[in-house]
């Protein structure tokens, strides 16, 4: 017993988890967007989901928007020093978008996501042409550190299906 308390009184502590380090701060990044387009009065919980080392096969959700909780979650492979901040900033704003304009129905039946109003609210943002340049750089390297076409949620339309990441909203056809 005195030997199994002594052990452990003079055990060296075990080493603590260290909070893997991060590029961005997603919370920054969005009160940025909340203030400069939203006038701050959004709510929304942000936060990182998937791993910075995935490898997808085919693609990756880069955002989601989940209408029930109304979170958004941004994948972790754009918390990185290679990727823009305007394109990740730009993300977000995207997320933000399907909170703020929900889908519309087409003759009312099927649910457009991705809708004219959305688009061109889309163009609104500050950095577009800069983040439609770098998608087209995106979709055209095959060789990128990820060797992999990244393709974004919002460029997948019809493509992606429901899953449990996904929102409801980002995993419709639009
Ligand atoms: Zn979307």
């Amino acid at each position: 017993m005195l030997i199994k308390l002594k052990k452990w009184l003079f055990a060296p502590p075990k080493p603590r988890k260290v909070p893997k380090e991060e590029h961005y701060n997603l919370q920054e990044l969005y009160h940025a967007v909340n203030a400069r387009y939203f006038e701050g009065r959004l709510n929304l919980p942000i936060h990182w989901f998937g791993s910075r080392k995935s490898r997808p096969k085919y693609r990756i959700r880069f955002g989601t928007y989940n209408t029930r909780s109304k979170t958004i979650k941004i994948h972790r492979i754009l918390d990185d020093p290679s990727v823009p901040d305007y394109f990740i900033t730009f993300i977000i704003y995207h997320e933000i978008l399907h909170h703020a304009l929900p889908p519309k129905l087409r003759w009312g039946r099927r649910r457009q996501i991705h809708h004219a109003e959305f688009k061109a609210k889309e163009r609104e943002f500050h950095d577009y042409a800069l983040v439609e340049q770098y998608q087209k750089q995106l979709r055209k390297s095959w060789t990128t550190r990820l060797q992999l076409p990244l393709i974004s949620e919002w460029e997948n339309r019809g493509k992606a299906r429901h899953t449990p990441e996904a929102s409801s909203l980002d995993g419709a056809a639009g």
